[in-house]
């Protein structure tokens, strides 16, 4: 008889570049293969080491290490962290991903630093969230989560009579959670759950304990102010760019975006037709220089005419006045805030991302020195907070939960029942 096993190659204790790889006999399949946030048990990671992924530098792993290479990868979202790697693997394993997915990562193919690209996105397979497909003897089921990535998934793989669930990233209190119920109405009782546990550590507090209270937190801040206001956010977290656009809204205030950040919107709207933009709205965009010499390079002029009815020119923006609220890199942010200050009109900064990045990037105090006000923390977590963790574990039923995507694992059996905690590299017989 053939044996089923699993091993974490690496995510039983980081954040960050979680690979699991499933076996049945000869064949195997790998999930997700990111580029690492963190070293082991969350020491920092050799940012050289990074640069130069290998094997021997403890960066790539060693997925074949039977000798045999997976029959794919499949990758559960669009986050650096979890499809980094994927050109690094060998041309012939196919890597599939959500169809949502794939377009986030073609739009940074357009818009981020080389590093962040995928080479092989191209002949990348795509999968859709609930229809079953197959690779070898394994089933894939992938079902939508609630996570600050679009179109992230979690990955039901069955394999003979065996069930493997892992969540991916996930969280309970964005826009979509009620896919956690349609996850618990789908999966019962699998062998193997591989759960998520980013915020068990301290680096993720509850501050915002919703994205909802995010949007209302935006409105009571614009409400009470006379300021344009610049906020700080990732552009590939849609539900945050949704917080924005509707806090807008309902203050009668003008969205600034950047190129980017339309583009993203538009390719996105073929998934979900209640996305921003809309007919006759409050979105304007700006054009920066480097995104229009990029836009011409890769996507064509066209795309710039496409949004010239909502441009707005540097010098059109009105700089004594508050009625704008923008969402910009940080260079253009400092140059527009400097143009406001010399009006008298020093914005309010919102950030409105995980801490760690504010205090690796020097730019942000340099905002906070040159408008004189600090950054307003207003954010909420894209991982579940322990209140969801513990909502999924106890619909989910899971004969084993082994943590992933953690660096608390030890701590899960404090809120979970039937943890089972693996090492990296451990290998587990179903
Ligand atoms: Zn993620």
């Amino acid at each position: 008889m053939r044996r089923t096993s699993i091993s974490l190659l690496r995510g039983a204790d980081t954040i960050g570049g979680s690979c699991i790889k499933i076996t049945h006999g000869d064949a195997s399949i790998v999930l997700d293969y990111g580029m690492p946030l963190m070293a082991s048990g969350g020491a920092q990671l050799d940012s050289e080491a990074a640069k130069k992924p290998s094997i021997s530098n403890g960066i790539l792993l060693d997925i074949t290490s039977d000798g045999k290479p997976p029959l794919a990868c499949i990758i559960s979202h669009a986050h650096p962290d979890h499809y980094g790697l994927v050109d690094y693997l060998p041309e012939n394993i196919p890597v599939y991903t959500s169809e949502a997915a794939k377009v986030l990562m073609a739009v940074g193919n357009v818009f981020f630093p080389p590093a962040l690209q995928v080479n092989r996105l191209d002949s990348c397979l795509s999968f859709k969230p609930g229809k079953a497909f197959t690779i070898g003897p394994f089933t894939i089921t992938a079902y939508l989560m609630d996570h600050s990535a679009f179109g992230a998934c979690s990955l039901l793989v069955e394999v003979a009579g065996k069930t493997i669930f892992y969540t991916g990233d996930f969280r309970g209190h964005g826009r979509k959670t009620t896919v956690n119920d349609y996850v618990l109405n789908a999966v019962k009782q699998p062998d193997i759950l591989l759960m998520e546990g980013t915020t068990l550590d301290d680096g993720h507090p509850a501050t915002f304990p919703s994205e909802q209270s995010v949007e209302q937190a935006l409105v009571e801040l614009i409400q009470a102010t006379k300021a344009p206001i610049f906020v700080a956010g990732s552009g590939s977290n849609v539900d945050r760019i949704v917080s924005l656009y509707r806090a807008a809204k309902r203050t009668g205030r003008i969205l600034v975006v950047d190129l980017y950040q339309m583009y993203l919107l538009e390719q996105l709207q073929v998934f979900s037709k209640g996305l921003p933009p809309h007919k006759d709205d409050h979105l304007r965009v700006f054009y920066p220089r480097s995104q229009c010499t990029t836009i011409v390079e890769k996507l064509g002029a066209e795309v710039l005419y496409r949004y010239q009815a909502r441009q707005i020119k540097r010098d059109a923006i009105d700089y004594s006045s508050d009625k704008y609220i923008f969402r910009l890199s940080n260079s253009i942010t400092k140059s527009l805030c400097k143009n406001f200050v010399e009006q008298n009109k020093a914005p309010e900064l919102v950030y409105s991302m995980w801490q760690g990045y504010k205090e690796q990037q020097q730019s942000f105090s340099d905002i906070e020195a040159l408008v004189g006000k600090p950054w307003i923390y207003i954010h909420t977590s894209g991982h579940a907070y322990t209140k969801a963790l513990k909502e999924l574990a106890e619909g989910l039923q899971a004969k084993k939960l082994i943590p992933i995507h953690t660096v608390k694992g030890e701590e899960f059996s404090q809120h979970f029942d039937n943890v089972y905690l693996m090492k990296n590299g451990e290998g587990l017989e179903l």
